[in-house]
């Protein structure tokens, strides 16, 4: 998408003064203003355009970075573009039209707000098991919620409309001013009565005990949303979100990568000599391996769906069993003589394949 040239869209030479750009901006704002332009989309286009260059020239930095390497200098937040939305637009209007401007054209027209709960953050700490099944989980959350017995009557500085409106004379001809309604915060309603323990907007805090139904699979970081589960707006408005950070518990045996579980598992001398079958601890539950006869320390195996399942993919990954061979601590006498009669054996002395790969191959086979 190629885009205008910031100068040529205000209007001005490259090497216009600050005034001069402010000047240009102002009248283009003006002109294309939404409240003047009704439902005219071209008009809304060419006012945000506007805006988005003077976010730019307007700024002494954004404007060197500009006129140096052009809109890619400015990377994608920078110079605002597609992200400045209506709000943006009018909170630069208070540099423009001067403090008494402050809030000029504020939202003009847009009716009361529809005001919305705050978001509760909660993070839920999980172990492995729980991970692997899902888990629903009762955590105790202390949210604001709507107070019994408040009574809400119409909001007597707007209305019920949420907006405060004045016009005003200034040098540029009347306006017309519209800011949120500072008494109702944009609600369009006041509260009448309440009972003690409600606030000024007529919610209170209260401490329940919620279920979060938490999907087999998740990792540490994610986030869930329960739409709706957040602080409570008043007046029926819409509640916040709650999102709920999902923490991973350490694992006293397995390591988890992605959907991998990862086991350091020993076997003995014996078993690791004459073959066996041995017992490994699975995420709820056991199996059974088999060792074959002469394995050796580092090897893995891999037990086939026997990891974690993903959130977002059907089918489970694997355990990996790294396999150390256990070196006895302490001997009998007769056990001591016995390994001694065998320290000249050739069956004893080290003689690895060299076409067996080593310790950190295996493991990287392992996980691709
Ligand atoms: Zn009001």
């Amino acid at each position: 998408m190629s885009k205008r040239d910031y100068y040529e869209i205000l209007g001005v030479a490259k090497g216009a003064s600050e005034a001069d750009i402010k000047k240009a901006y102002r009248k283009l704002a003006i002109k294309y203003h939404p409240d003047k332009n009704p439902d005219d989309s071209s008009a809304e286009a060419r006012f945000k355009e506007a805006a988005e260059a003077y976010e730019v020239l307007g700024d002494q930095q954004k404007r060197a970075k500009y006129d140096r390497f052009g809109h890619a200098g400015l990377g994608g937040a920078a110079g605002g573009g597609a992200g400045m939305n209506m709000d943006d637009i009018f909170s630069q209007f208070g540099d423009i039209f001067g403090g008494a401007f402050g809030d000029a054209f504020g939202g003009g027209g847009r009716g009361p707000r529809r005001t919305k709960g705050s978001n509760l953050r909660i993070k839920v700490q999980l172990t492995l098991e729980e991970i692997a099944d899902g888990v629903t989980k009762k955590v105790k959350v202390s949210r604001l919620v709507q107070a019994e017995g408040v009574e809400y009557d119409t909001c007597r500085s707007c209305g019920g409309t949420g907006q405060v409106r004045r016009v005003t004379n200034t040098i540029l001809g009347q306006m017309q001013t519209a800011s949120t309604c500072p008494s109702c915060g944009g609600l369009g309603k006041g509260v009448k009565s309440k009972p003690k323990d409600a606030d000024e907007y007529g919610l209170r805090r209260e401490e329940s005990i919620v279920e979060i139904e938490i999907p087999a699979g998740v990792e540490d970081g994610m986030q869930l949303n329960l739409r709706g589960k957040g602080n409570a707006a008043p007046a029926g408005g819409i509640p916040g979100d709650m999102l709920v950070q999902i923490r991973e518990a350490d694992h006293e045996l397995f390591t988890r990568n992605g959907r991998n579980l990862h086991l350091d598992h020993h076997v003995s001398f014996v078993d690791a000599a004459l073959g066996a079958q041995v017992e490994v601890p699975l995420l709820g539950g056991k199996a059974k391996i088999r060792i074959e006869p002469g394995t050796q320390g580092g090897k893995i195996l891999r037990l086939k769906g026997k990891g974690l399942p993903s959130v977002d993919s059907y089918g489970k990954g694997d355990l990996l069993v790294n396999l150390n061979v256990w070196t006895p601590q302490e001997l009998t006498s007769e056990e001591r003589a016995t390994l001694e009669s065998w320290r000249e054996s050739p069956n004893f002395q080290p003689d690895p394949d060299p076409r067996e790969k080593g310790f950190f191959d295996r493991v990287r086979d392992m996980f691709s």
